[in-house]
């Protein structure tokens, strides 16, 4: 029995080319000239003025949280359904994430609860595109500019995505990408940090590379870290975004085949197609069980990953971790969707490497596996 995996990039365009460029030129540092290229493509692509390569998604958001000048005791508010790299670029500086709930229509940060998460000590706004819809970005810039807060944009799951017909990645002070294999530009590990603002990138070229004073080298202000990305990377994400409107129309197409085969499946909530400022862009596709049914994620799962196929669940939330309990934060919060997401939330296959006919393998399993599991 073959196993689908839960993703496998795509990987059949230029990228051998341009890797052996690297080799035959000798250029596989930080310094090769890939590098400099794929940060004008990718922040062309997304309609900012620089782009910051870095080692990986959680380094960016790093790096653009040291940048905007998040310090100790600031307060960030983010939705508490998320990776932890949103959280930890904040904790890591001293500052304490303030969560919201998640809507459980668009899998997004609920924007109606900020406003009242507001305190003179709040910083900014961390917005988070989940899954595929983009979160009701007006709103949020709305409430940064009547308090007066900075907005960071996590924009690594929405390569190719648009608000309201403009790119994800282009909105608040400063946005930050990903290139994990299972995004849709990927590096094998990398990120990216964009902005228009010249002081702001300026700065995130020195935190990026151990802040090296530009004066003199090996005089260091400040600490930061060593968050580089490599010719080899560049080389990859170059040949990658070259193809980013074919990834995106496949994607697309991978989620409406997915949904008209499993819209009448009982016990299923499906992504939801459109809002009225985006089209779904299934960075991957997500299923959660609804009231119906009373197992969780994981005994899915493990009946699929039984027959064969992969899945991941979702996200943990930020108030349940134990890391963070454990240092006492978020005693007593509860966000009610957002624990429902993280209970009943996976995703199936839907990498730009998967086949038709593997797909089809994944609909007539689940669909067997939910008349099993509604009972
Ligand atoms: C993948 C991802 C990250 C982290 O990126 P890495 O490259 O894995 O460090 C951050 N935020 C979101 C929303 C992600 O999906």
């Amino acid at each position: 029995m073959d196993f689908i995996p839960v993703n496998e990039p795509l990987l059949n365009g230029n990228e051998k080319k341009y890797l052996c460029e690297c080799i035959d030129t000798g250029w596989i540092s930080a310094e090769g000239p890939f590098v400099k290229k794929f940060e004008q493509r990718m922040s062309e692509t997304v309609d900012r003025k620089y782009g910051i390569a870095v080692s990986n998604g959680t380094a960016a958001l790093e790096v653009a949280a040291m940048a905007i000048g998040i310090e100790a005791g600031d307060e960030i508010i983010m939705p508490s359904f998320t990776i932890i790299s949103c959280a930890m670029a904040v904790t890591k500086l001293g500052a304490v994430p303030v969560l919201v709930d998640s809507d459980l229509h668009t899998w997004n940060m609920n924007v109606n609860e900020i406003e009242a998460k507001i305190t003179n000590k709040t910083k900014a706004i961390m917005i988070v595109h989940l899954y595929g819809l983009p979160v009701e970005i007006d709103a949020v810039l709305e409430l940064a500019q009547k308090y007066n807060l900075k907005v960071i944009e996590d924009a690594a799951e929405m390569h190719g995505q648009t608000y309201k017909g403009r790119p994800c990645g282009s909105f608040g002070d400063i946005s930050t990408f990903s290139f994990y294999p299972n995004k849709h530009i990927t590096t094998g590990e990398g990120g990216m940090v964009v902005t228009d603002d010249e002081k702001l990138a300026e700065r995130c070229r020195m935190l990026r590379n151990l802040c090296f004073r530009k004066d003199v080298r090996y005089v260091h202000d400040e600490i930061s870290d060593n968050y580089r990305f490599t010719n080899l990377q560049a080389a990859v994400g170059l040949a990658q975004l070259e193809r980013l409107d074919e990834f995106i129309e496949r994607k697309r197409e991978m989620g409406r085949y997915y949904t008209e085969k499993l819209r009448d499946v009982k016990g299923l909530i499906l992504p939801v197609e459109k809002t009225d400022y985006a089209d779904n862009i299934y960075w991957v596709y997500g299923l959660v069980l609804d009231e119906s049914i009373q197992c969780d994620n994981q005994t899915v799962q493990k009946l699929l990953a039984e027959k064969g196929i992969g899945s991941r669940t979702f996200f943990w939330c930020m108030h349940e971790q134990p890391v963070y309990k454990n240092a006492g934060l978020f005693s007593k919060e509860i966000y009610v969707n957002a624990e429902y997401l993280a209970r009943k939330g996976f995703y199936i296959p839907s990498g730009l490497a998967l086949t038709k006919e593997q797909m089809d393998k994944v609909i007539v399993t689940l669909r067997d596996i939910m008349e099993k599991v509604i009972v």
